[in-house]
């Protein structure tokens, strides 16, 4: 029976990249039923909501989404479209695995992270009100329950993935409640993973360390904000945006998209880079239960990074989406690029 999902282009770079990265799916032969739903621009012109109600309806149903970006419009009173989906549908947990990939010139070798970001709360609860007039307030939310839970995801991934240490981030010195709440709750969690190393590093320090050598982190733990911030630092480390794949995942669905936005200034020109949402077309597939699919996705990419010299601009190269994707599908499919 064909797997269902829902397929979000978004805007921006959006619809060139989800086509590539259908594209690259369907050449796995495994079978999809893609049910398109439109958000971001697009929807405000027709439905006067980037984030219809027929988009969530369907990713309650399918429970599992493909997501393009989607553009956060400047000044017209629509909040975060990203954020109101992840906190509509309960996306708590974004995992971003950060790798080198080869033949992608970067400054360090090997880098191997995998950033998990806590999705729903912190600064991003949007409770903002001006307090007098030139006074304004934003209110950092943390709940135990919230804290607990991204914890044990990263632990609970940390053991299934075989991976070393887990590394807290916070800025405890200045705020002491929320991010000691986020500390206190880690621990907790940590206790019961004895397998897997911990540790706490400030934020600021973290940034550093990463920047001057990734190596001794494997899982970053990190709140909304804070993850946000790193995972666009760790994208950097490994040759930008344009390669960075992410999951959303809560309870009842799970949606993925790249780490990148709609990037408004190449959209619609045919110079995105779609790699980085076709290895989150990868981490669906495995999702999904179909891991051999998703092994030949990131497979048929590193052969064309490697081997090919089909890239995008943002890589060095001149190729454009399509021809990336073209290199990709044929890979797929066992012929040459
Ligand atoms: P961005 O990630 O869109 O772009 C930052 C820079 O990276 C730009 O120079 C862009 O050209 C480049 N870039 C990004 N993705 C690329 C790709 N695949 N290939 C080649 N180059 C790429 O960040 P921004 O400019 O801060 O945000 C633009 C819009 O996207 C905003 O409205 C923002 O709110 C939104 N956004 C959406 C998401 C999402 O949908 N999950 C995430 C981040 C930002």
């Amino acid at each position: 029976m064909a797997h269902r999902v829902t397929l979000i282009a978004g805007d921006g770079i959006g619809p060139e990249v989800a086509d590539a990265a259908r594209a690259v799916v369907d050449a796995t032969g495994v079978a999809i039923e893609w049910i398109e739903r439109e958000a971001g621009a697009g929807a405000i012109a027709r439905a006067g909501d980037p984030l219809p109600e027929d988009l969530l309806l369907s990713i309650r149903e399918t429970r599992v989404a493909l997501k393009g970006p989607i553009t956060t419009p400047v000044g017209t009173g629509f909040t975060s479209v990203n954020v109101r989906l992840r906190r509509t549908l309960d996306l708590y947990a974004s995992v971003r695995p950060v790798q080198t990939m080869p033949g992608v010139a970067s400054k360090y070798a090997d880098v191997d992270l995998v950033i998990i970001r806590e999705n729903t709360e912190g600064l991003y609860s949007g409770l903002e009100h001006e307090v007098v007039p030139g006074v304004v307030e934003t209110l950092k939310v943390f709940t135990e329950k919230g804290c607990t839970r991204i914890a044990e995801y990263a632990f609970m991934l940390a053991r299934r993935d075989k991976r070393r240490k887990v590394s807290a981030a916070h800025k405890t010195s200045i705020m002491r409640m929320t991010d000691g709440l986020f500390l206190d709750c880690c621990r907790s969690v940590a206790a019961r993973y004895p397998d897997v190393s911990y540790e706490e590093v400030v934020i600021d320090n973290l940034c550093m360390q990463l920047a001057l050598d990734p190596a001794p982190f494997d899982v970053i733990l990190l709140e909304n904000l804070y993850g946000d911030i790193v995972s666009d630092l760790a994208s950097g480390l490994v040759g930008g945006l344009g390669l960075v794949p992410g999951a959303n995942i809560g309870t009842a669905a799970a949606v993925f998209e790249a780490v990148h936005g709609s990037a408004p200034d190449i959209a619609g020109k045919d110079l995105a880079n779609p790699v980085a949402l076709i290895l989150s077309a990868a981490l669906m597939l495995r999702h999904l239960g179909e891991g051999d699919a998703a092994d030949r996705v990131v497979r048929a990419v590193v052969g064309v990074l490697s081997e090919s010299r089909v890239r995008t601009r943002d890589l060095g190269g001149t190729a454009g989406t399509r021809a990336i994707r073209d290199a990709i599908v044929a890979r797929v499919r066992g012929g040459a690029s």
